[in-house]
């Protein structure tokens, strides 16, 4: 990337975050960035149709329509609600505004944490998850730093229950816990009923992946008033229209399908059971997921063999070169037609061993 005179010094060794492939024009079977298979349901189409006439006019800037819905969905106060252009950007902020300490969250996780930490100076330190890649709350015990969790985590789709959100909340009472629940809704635990007891907690949740609503950039964060005023002042000071007016309307409605909702959410964990199952039968070890994505690795053939030759084959999943994963592969749960081209195309390259990348 080419880098004019006038780029501040201090951004010169910034890393930026590498999104997955969107592919375009090609017919792949697009199992890499957790989006649902899905599309949104009707009726949240036609609110954003709509909104679109009102286009001529700025958005709420306080987010009212989708504020009072999330408030009236989680059973917390509209004080306690506030909405993101995308989960992504009440990440950046949290990271902004509540990280004078440093900031602490797992070697292995979403791979943006240490971009923000980068981008808004913040010393970050990495606390490994255990050999099986579970996270253990007394890892975080007194460390004095803001702690970053994605529960379930990302790659691993490996959730904490709320007993352990807890612990950490007891166990670091004058520290900030932020808990990234992009995945929560396929099976996991919500912090949120944590939410008003314990003010050092800031739960964080998107509508991109459970809500099918990855395209419109929609994230919330439910926490105690006084964190959502912080979060406002930040925001009031850098893009008080930060949620453009039909993605407000268009969560509005997501929020009032929710057996739309119900549905995708059964489909994908169904999917995702056979999904490990048959990945089992064919050599694989899977980590147990509670997210709409499996983490596997193969007993005999090397993870960047198999992404390689899966993408000849048509099938794009994730795949990371890094330390402690670079023998795994991330694969998104889509439809069952989807997975059957997956098994097939891994069939194919199972049978011929030595020659994975072909
Ligand atoms: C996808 C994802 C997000 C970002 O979601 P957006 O709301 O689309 O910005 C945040 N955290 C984790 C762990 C994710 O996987």
């Amino acid at each position: 990337m080419g880098m004019s005179e006038f780029l501040a010094a201090k951004y010169a060794a910034l890393t930026p975050y590498t999104p997955g492939e969107q592919p375009k024009g090609q017919r792949l079977v697009k199992l890499n960035t957790n989006e649902l298979p899905y599309p949104p349901p009707p009726a949240v189409q036609t609110a954003a149709a709509n909104a679109a006439a009102g286009f001529n006019l700025y958005s709420d800037p306080t987010c009212a329509p989708a504020v009072q819905a999330l408030a009236a969905q989680y059973k917390v106060a509209p004080q306690q609600v506030f909405c993101g252009n995308g989960s992504d950007e009440i990440l950046a902020l949290c990271f902004a505004a509540f990280c004078q300490n440093g900031a602490a969250f797992a070697d292995v996780t979403y791979g943006f944490y240490p971009v923000w930490a980068s981008l808004f100076g913040v010393d970050a330190i990495l606390v490994p998850l255990r050999d099986d890649f579970t996270l253990h709350p007394d890892d975080y015990a007194g460390l004095g730093r803001t702690i970053f969790i994605a529960n379930p985590n990302a790659p691993t789709g490996i959730a904490l229950p709320r007993q352990g959100i807890r612990q950490m909340l007891l166990q670091n009472p004058n520290s900030l816990v932020v808990v990234d629940e992009a995945y929560v809704d396929f099976g996991a635990e919500s912090a949120v009923p944590l939410v008003e007891e314990h003010k050092n907690l800031l739960v964080v949740g998107t509508f991109s992946k459970s809500r099918a609503m990855a395209g419109a950039r929609f994230g919330y964060t439910i926490a105690n008033p006084a964190l959502i005023e912080d979060l406002n002042l930040l925001k009031f000071s850098f893009n008080p229209y930060n949620v453009n007016s039909a993605t407000l309307a268009a969560a509005a409605a997501a929020l009032q399908n929710q057996s739309y909702f119900n549905d995708c959410r059964d489909k994908i964990i169904i999917t995702r059971q056979r999904t490990l199952q048959t990945l089992q039968a064919m050599g694989f070890s899977v980590t147990q997921s509670l997210a709409n994505f499996v983490f596997a690795s193969h007993k005999t053939l090397p993870a960047q063999a198999l992404y390689a030759a899966l993408r000849q084959k048509g099938v794009l999943v994730r795949w990371w070169g890094l330390p402690r994963i670079q023998n795994h592969l991330r694969i998104s749960i889509g439809t069952n037609e989807q997975m059957d081209e997956l098994f097939a195309a891994l069939e194919e390259i199972l049978r011929q061993p030595h020659s994975p990348a072909n």
